[in-house]
């Protein structure tokens, strides 16, 4: 099952992903895919506040792994400067991806080996040929656990 939606600013991609925050569950995984200036960090800040987070959320520029506590703890992952997908096993990600938070992870890409069977995968493209400012959202479910978020979405 996909949903997909069409933004035409920064804030109504946020609240898109502040409607998914809301939805989330204990152990969902969030993968998001998009080029730089996409509007990854604005769909992020988006499910941290569904999720009740009230630190700010920033991108993981520094660190691969940002933890942030809300109804549900959020880690926030951004594989973006990881040299090879193992590379993560040194950060013990396994208890993260398996774990009781929701994982929120960009650049899926780098690390796709080691996702887990099911998860939201969300794309972010800019679609120029209508607007600078409008973005296309893909969220597609891969496994029943997801049909049901984007049912529930719906
Ligand atoms: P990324 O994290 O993918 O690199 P950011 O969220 O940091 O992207 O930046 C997205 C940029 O695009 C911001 O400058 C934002 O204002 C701009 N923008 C314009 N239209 C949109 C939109 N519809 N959704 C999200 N961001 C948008
Ligand atoms: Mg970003």
């Amino acid at each position: 099952m996909e949903l997909s939606y069409k933004t035409d600013n920064e804030i109504a991609t946020f609240e898109l992903g502040q409607k998914l925050g809301q939805a989330l569950v204990a152990g969902d995984f969030v993968a998001l895919s998009g080029d730089l200036g996409a509007g990854k960090t604005a769909f992020a800040k988006g499910i941290a506040k569904g999720l009740e987070v009230e630190e700010p959320v920033t991108s993981p520029t520094f660190t691969i792994v940002q933890q942030y506590e809300g109804r549900l703890s959020l880690f926030h992952f951004d594989t973006y400067r990881l040299e090879e997908c193992w590379d993560l096993e040194d950060i013990g990600y396994e208890d993260y991806f398996f774990g009781e938070g929701v994982c929120l992870v960009e650049w899926p890409e780098k690390v796709w080996p080691l996702l887990p069977g099911d998860f939201l995968h969300v794309t972010i493209e800019k679609c120029l040929a209508e607007s600078p400012d409008c973005r296309l959202l893909r969220l597609v479910a891969k496994g029943d656990r997801y049909v049901k978020l984007l049912e529930e979405l719906n």
